[in-house]
């Protein structure tokens, strides 16, 4: 170890290089678009800082959890901060409800059409899905499942395309 000193590193900061990290399904989409990204603790002990990153995986037993896992860590220690723990908080679980705006707007540009309503609303099933590539809602279900478990497949009968749907959860 060198002598260079770091700038200070804060939560903000952390969560700033957490921008970085997108989910593996989603490259367009950043874990903290996603909604995972629970907290962020920044322990300093003389000239040791630890950074403590706890997460809400999306889907138990979904191999990207892993991925995003070890892609936290690459980010946080790119960033020349060696000691970095990555927690899981399973209570509450990780819902399609804290997709952020703008997450869903990166959804959409990639073709998968976000979560029509909330997860805790009882009425999810008569959400209108809208099409991500033409907006229109003449939209039906093909498949319930899609590319991934959590996705639904539908198809646009305005303009012909198949497109993945977020599913509220
Ligand atoms: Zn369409």
């Amino acid at each position: 170890m060198s002598a260079v000193s770091l700038p200070v590193v804060t939560p903000d900061s952390v969560l700033e290089l957490l921008d970085s990290v997108t989910d593996p399904e989603i490259p367009s989409l950043s874990i903290r678009d996603l909604g995972i990204v629970r907290s962020v603790h920044v322990d300093t002990l003389g000239k040791d800082t630890h950074v403590v990153v706890t997460i809400s995986p999306t889907y138990s037993g979904c191999p990207a959890s892993r991925v995003i896992e070890a892609d936290i860590r690459e980010a946080i220690e790119r960033a020349g901060i060696g000691n970095v723990s990555v927690k899981h908080q399973l209570n509450p679980p990780w819902t399609t409800d804290w997709i952020t705006e703008s997450g869903k707007q990166h959804l959409r540009e990639a073709g998968i059409a976000p979560p029509a309503c909330w997860a805790s609303d009882p009425a999810a099933n008569d959400a209108e899905i809208e099409c991500p590539h033409c907006g229109s809602c003449n939209t039906r279900v093909l498949a319930g499942f899609g590319s991934t478990p959590c996705k639904a497949l539908w198809h646009c009968t305005d303009c012909f395309e198949p497109f993945d749907y977020f599913k509220p959860h």
